[in-house]
């Protein structure tokens, strides 16, 4: 009897050795150098800090993104990646005007300055401002219950906070008024739309982002977000039951057709080149701040975990691929343009593997997948060798990063590096998103969890897609 049990338990745990997948031992001593490598290396924080100092803010389809393209082909050839290059696209270019400087102030009944920058798309008011009556919902949820006799020829206002957490999540829910508010204020005619900051800080900075376009519809009326301080200025009127009046001057709006473009360049895979494990982040930023956490760290991290894997003595069997998407914070442009000339030219299939690096700067904490069943053992086999730099595993519902999901949609296998974003909303989209905030030893942290993913990607004999339908 003890002997069939010792015989089961010997089958049983033969079982468990096949299931498993192991990393072959000289790719794991190559991963944990190059984790070592990374955790000392400053590369990172030089490329954040060049793009954030060299080129500044770098709003999709303006000059200054443009400027931010030439300092990416710059930087990626004089770090010695291969077939650099710049694919352009068109788009409809939106800015702010000629200066940040909008105004938004209380009219009565205690005039008074208000901290407010236009959200994304948003529309100019007339040459001399709008003065008009506040109406202050409380949610988004009671906005969307009202009536035109309430809310027309009035600035419709919306509270709703956000609340902080590791994941952001509850980003998506604070976010429906920034996306879906303006066109259903401007069916009821209201003069225009204000919102409390969709953000988790306390400082008198006005959060920006694009609103929601359904269809390309774009607004006639302006659309502004006010800091978190003055939103609380208008709540504490409105709970004395007194009626807000308020004055928007803004010169907002779209301005016609321009350009934007991906930044690309590669370290060539020695015995599959053509399969790629493609990285990156996204180089245009919103104008308010120089866009370090947003998304200039995503650029170097991804950028420098390259460069390091570069530097071993043969490339990886496959080729890592970095780019640098144009038009993110104008909804994915650059992404789309990506997959779309990738569907033409055949190669979409070719990508064996994406992640994008766009949350900011702090430590990475979980690996989350999206690939075929049959590749989860290897998956697994990644995520425990990242333990070392306290990453935990994660489930298979990764989505890769906003970049990659024209990619994630056609197929391609995803990894999600998981940052804590406990504090990402404090700075999103405002002026005070600034090199400054990046602590380089979690920046170092990053560049080691994505050295370690990207080189076992690109290394191992896994087809990530194993086991789909
Ligand atoms: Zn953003
Ligand atoms: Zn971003």
């Amino acid at each position: 009897m003890i002997l069939t049990l010792a015989v089961a338990a010997l089958q049983a745990s033969a079982q468990v050795a096949e299931d498993t997948y192991r990393i072959p031992q000289e790719n794991v001593e190559t991963a944990r150098v190059l984790a070592a490598k990374a955790l000392a290396s400053d590369l990172a924080l030089e490329v954040v800090t060049s793009l954030t100092t060299q080129v500044g803010p770098r709003l999709a389809g303006t000059p200054a993104e443009a400027r931010a393209r030439e300092w990416g082909a710059r930087t990626l050839r004089a770090l010695g990646f291969a077939n650099v290059r710049v694919e352009e696209f068109p788009i409809s270019v939106w800015t702010r005007g000629e200066s940040v400087h909008e105004e938004v102030s209380i009219v009565s009944p205690y005039p008074q300055p208000l901290f407010a920058s236009s959200l994304g798309g948003g529309a100019a008011t007339p040459e001399d401002g709008l003065e008009a009556a506040l109406v202050f919902f409380d949610s988004y949820d009671d906005f969307v219950r009202t009536d035109s006799a309430s809310v027309a020829g009035r600035v419709v206002y919306i509270n709703d906070r956000m609340t902080a957490s590791r994941t952001g999540e509850g980003y998506g829910w604070a976010n429906r008024k920034r996306r879906s508010a303006w066109h259903a204020a401007e069916d009821l005619g209201a003069a225009a739309v204000l919102i409390r900051s969709v953000g988790t800080d306390s400082h008198r900075f006005p959060h920006t982002g694009l609103i929601g376009l359904p269809e390309g519809r774009r607004p006639n009326i302006p659309v502004l977000a006010v800091s978190a301080p003055d939103a609380d200025q208008l709540e504490r009127i409105q709970r004395q039951g007194e009626r807000i009046s308020v004055r928007i001057d803004t010169p907002a709006g779209w301005r016609g057709e321009g350009v934007s473009g991906n930044v690309i360049g590669e370290i060539v895979g020695r015995e599959r080149p053509e399969e790629i494990v493609i990285i990156g982040g996204h180089l245009d930023s919103w104008d308010l701040g120089t866009g370090a956490l947003d998304d200039g760290a995503g650029i170097a991290i991804t950028v420098a975990a390259a460069r390091l894997i570069s530097e071993l003595p043969q490339p990886p069997k496959r080729t890592i691929r970095v780019v640098m998407f144009g038009a993110e914070e104008a909804g994915i442009l650059g992404a789309r343009a990506y997959a779309t000339a990738r569907q033409l030219d055949g190669t979409l299939d070719q990508h064996v593997m994406g992640s994008e690096s766009d949350f900011g700067a702090r430590k990475v904490w979980r690996m989350r997948s999206d690939v075929g069943p049959d590749a989860l053992p290897a998956v697994e086999a990644i995520a425990r060798e990242m333990s070392r730099l306290g990453v935990i595993p994660g489930d298979n519902q990764g989505n890769g990063g906003p970049d990659m999901i024209p990619l994630r949609v056609a197929g391609v296998p995803m990894m999600r590096l998981d940052q804590n974003g406990e504090d990402y909303f404090d700075y999103h989209h405002t002026p005070d998103d600034t090199v400054d905030k990046i602590d380089p030893e979690e920046l170092a942290q990053n560049v080691a969890a994505w050295v370690v993913f990207a080189y076992l990607a690109a290394e191992l004999d896994v087809d990530f897609r194993a086991g789909r339908d």
